[in-house]
């Protein structure tokens, strides 16, 4: 059976680089202000930097965090739907587009933002590929670096497949909001992933169910082994 990693920063291994960067999404569905459960709320993690809204006329409405009542969020997330992959989640706060911002200093393989954000540097990512890990999506990150020769940063696409088992959870978790969807339960101490949920055509993605959660297969964390790539923490997850 294949086993399932928690994939985080490593920062024993990334302090050793002084690569650090500053920079958003380009576009993102706002936030919801819900009449049915009360709350204001946005997601964090669901990033689909492949996903290009430049074709929208009113594009515009997606450069601007902010809340929005349900309705009116409902109607950008419907305009949003045709191009972005099939099936996709999209919470409230869900980015697209090019990661842009600045940057400085030297690069290691990986690079954090939190534990949702992770940029490859193009040649490690190329090598991964190669190693065969599945899943490997990802578009540029448009880092504007004052030296000569900056490196080239890819933003991994990464989506959102897969659930928490529900052991894992309190017994008591109310469901999701039935109106905006919000979830209604914090990180699990010890999460345990369900087994009829994973997904088997990807390596690498990121939890449905609590999507600031990034997930590999042993077929990455081995590759990194292999490669000798410094920068990604890998915790085993049980599956059940
Ligand atoms: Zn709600």
């Amino acid at each position: 059976m294949t086993r399932f990693f928690w994939l985080r920063e490593d920062e024993a291994a990334t302090a050793a680089f002084s690569g650090t960067f500053n920079a958003v999404h380009k576009w993102s569905l706002p936030g919801v202000k819900c009449s049915d459960c009360g709350a204001t709320w946005s997601s964090w993690g669901c990033h689909y930097p492949c996903v290009d809204l430049s074709p929208l006329p009113e594009r515009a409405e997606f450069e601007r965090a902010r809340p929005e009542p349900f309705p009116e969020f409902a109607r950008l997330r419907e305009r949003v739907r045709p191009l972005a992959p099939a099936n996709a989640l999209l919470p409230p706060g869900a980015a697209f587009g090019p990661l842009v911002g600045t940057a400085s200093g030297e690069f290691g393989p990986f690079a954090w933002q939190g534990t949702s954000l992770l940029l490859v540097r193009s040649e490690a990512l190329q090598s991964l590929r190669t190693e065969g890990v599945r899943g490997l999506l990802a578009a540029r990150a448009e880092l504007r670096f004052r030296k000569k020769d900056p490196p080239e940063l890819m933003d991994l696409q990464l989506e959102p497949r897969g659930l928490f088992h529900r052991d894992c959870l309190p017994a008591d978790v109310p469901p999701p909001c039935e109106a905006c969807g919000r979830p209604a339960f914090d990180r699990p101490e010890a999460p345990v992933l369900d087994a009829a949920s994973l997904p088997s055509d990807v390596d690498i993605f990121r939890l449905a169910d609590f999507t600031t959660m990034i997930v590999g297969t042993e077929r990455v964390v081995d590759a990194v082994k292999r490669l000798g790539l410094p920068g990604l923490l890998a915790q085993e997850l049980p599956v059940r």
